[in-house]
């Protein structure tokens, strides 16, 4: 019985359980943020819902109000947006931008409407040498390319 080789799989089992783990931690802390900012939605509209049946009511007429509420709300809607789009990249998954049907991380094409899926945007690191004439994104390890 090879004992470093037992130990060796336990040890990457327990990182790969654990690394899972936190994935999973993190998954729910942003799901969780998800539920506050919903709240939060729901008590802004409620809020201008009150003020428009006051205004209604009374004929009075606050504008500057009123917008302030839609730009609270639209500052939430966008929260909730970028919140939504982590959620989905902790997932591994990635949301069709025609239909807005959930796919696989890798999916080429989207499984509800068959729409291209983007591909995974790819950082390349920019030559740090402005007078660099080529095109081809440096290594940021590599010394800035010669200029051709
Ligand atoms: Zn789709």
């Amino acid at each position: 019985m090879d004992f470093d080789h037992l130990v060796n799989k336990a040890k990457g089992l327990a990182d790969m359980a654990g690394k899972k783990t936190e994935e999973m931690l993190e998954i729910s802390r942003l799901k969780y943020s998800c539920v506050q900012l919903n709240n939060e939605i729901q008590h802004s509209y409620e809020k201008l819902g009150a003020f428009t049946y006051k205004f209604q009511k009374t004929g009075e007429e606050n504008p500057e109000l009123v917008e302030m509420c839609v730009k609270e709300i639209d500052g939430l809607l966008e929260k909730l947006k970028e919140l939504t789009a982590r959620i989905d990249e902790a997932q591994h998954r990635s949301r069709c931008s025609a239909c807005g049907a959930m796919n696989e991380e890798k999916a080429a094409y989207c499984i509800k409407c068959g729409a291209k899926m983007p591909e995974e945007p790819v950082e390349e690191p920019e030559c740090p040498d402005e007078e660099c004439a080529s095109n081809e994104p440096c290594d940021g390890e590599q010394p800035p390319c010669e200029a051709q």
